[in-house]
């Protein structure tokens, strides 16, 4: 087989070989960033929680200040009572008298609505803290194991860049740059075989004469429909 053609098909199965690490990576980054996406998901979660409840026990405190006020009132009311002089004065002021019970009535039904929705979104912070923990714990064993992974992979990355680099100091300049400018569109497919002779690439058929050229493999041929580099498995040869 020529040189040239062997140096391209293996420099292509190693090309291969660095790419099927991608998602083996991705894969294992993805298990870690799950577990951070959940944290981070809690942790926003209890800070909205945390947002609503000063709102409500700002609310709360507004009608506590309103209750005093309606309490001042009723004191300094009782305390005209001892001045009035007419009936209808009388009168007057025991409506406001009614109307402020009534407002005190209302602000305490507020205050114990107010108070249940905060114990309510307490108790879920509550749950949610307990929740981030279990995430936080979880997320250290996450971290090691996808190390470990990772550690792994690049052993067996850093051996196949060494193959590649041993690879690339003996191919030809000539072929590289042909090698390389189709694998700038047909990536892991830049080197196919050929199958009952047709293209792996393109699964077309080829004539006899390429047919021949690749089995012959003195020369470097390429697909005349996709332009990939062609050749026949070894086992066929
Ligand atoms: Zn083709």
């Amino acid at each position: 087989m020529n040189q040239h053609l062997k140096q391209l098909i293996n420099l292509s199965k190693v090309d291969k070989e660095i790419d099927a690490f991608e998602p083996q990576i991705e894969e294992a980054n993805s298990k870690y960033e799950a577990a951070l996406a959940k944290k981070k998901s809690i942790d926003t979660d209890i800070e909205n929680l945390t947002n609503e409840i000063k709102e409500e026990q700002l609310k709360k405190h507004k009608n506590e200040l309103h209750l005093a006020e309606l309490s001042q009132k009723l004191e300094d009311n009782s305390k005209k009572t001892a001045e009035i002089k007419t009936e209808r004065e009388m009168k007057s002021l025991q409506l406001e008298e009614e109307i402020a019970k009534e407002q005190i009535t209302f602000a305490n039904e507020e205050i114990a609505r107010l108070e249940k929705i905060i114990e309510a979104k307490q108790e879920q912070v509550e749950v949610a803290k307990v929740s981030l923990d279990e995430v936080d714990s979880n997320l250290e064993s996450v971290k090691s194991d996808v190390d470990k992974k990772l550690e792994v992979i690049n052993k067996s990355r850093q051996k196949v860049f060494l193959q590649k680099e041993k690879l690339l100091a003996s191919v030809n300049q000539k072929g590289l740059t042909f090698y390389q400018k189709i694998r700038r569109w047909a990536r892991n497919t830049t080197v196919v075989s050929v199958e009952d002779q047709a293209c792996m690439g393109c699964y077309m058929l080829l004539s006899d004469k390429i047919y021949s050229d690749v089995i012959r493999a003195e020369d470097i041929t390429t697909c005349p429909h996709c332009g990939r580099i062609l050749h026949v498995e070894e086992t066929n040869e």
